[in-house]
């Protein structure tokens, strides 16, 4: 397999393939240290990007390192992960050209107030890179501030705290 990291349209540095690659196939595995929940929380408080990895019920996650921390979101992927015994795959979903970057739907989650803004291009971009689950659960969220805010005639609370080692699963 023959992929190379470079400068990318949609964020900073992607992943390219440099010969084609047929649906199915296992591109690369996402590999990287094993660590817990709480130490990446400890690791990344400050830092405003993290190439973290949830495994499982997400308690523990991959701190990633390697060329697969370097594929990038779309929210019209070629690729998507799978997690087989304990390891994470990225696996083509489509036929992949050679020169097309590689992407695959990060569907993060626990990200605290972090907005994860996407810029991916797809028709069907959802605008963020959060999944699906967790949009409804921050609207769910933002309607009870704002009835909270309503009621207490504040403008708005704050955030009890500021995790921004969000997790991609
Ligand atoms: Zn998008």
């Amino acid at each position: 397999m023959s992929l190379i990291i470079r400068s990318s349209a949609i964020h900073a540095a992607g992943c390219y393939t440099t010969a084609p690659i047929k649906k199915g196939t296992r591109v690369v595995e996402y590999t990287g240290p094993r660590i817990s929940k709480d130490e990446a929380d400890e690791k990344y408080q400050d830092s405003p990007t993290t190439y973290l990895f949830g495994l499982g019920d997400g308690s523990q996650v991959i701190d990633g390192h390697g060329t697969a921390m370097f594929i990038n979101h779309s929210c019209d992927p070629n690729c998507e992960t799978d997690e087989i015994r304990g390891r994470v795959w990225v696996t083509a979903i489509r036929d992949i050209a050679a020169g097309e970057e590689l992407t695959y739907d990060y569907n993060l989650y626990d990200g605290a107030d972090d907005e994860a803004i996407c810029n991916c291009g797809a028709a069907t971009c959802r605008k963020t890179m959060y999944s699906e689950d967790e949009i409804k659960k921050r609207a769910r969220a933002a309607k009870r501030l704002a009835k909270k805010a309503a009621l207490n005639g504040k403008n708005g609370a704050s955030p009890s705290h500021s995790n921004r080692a969000t997790r991609h699963k």
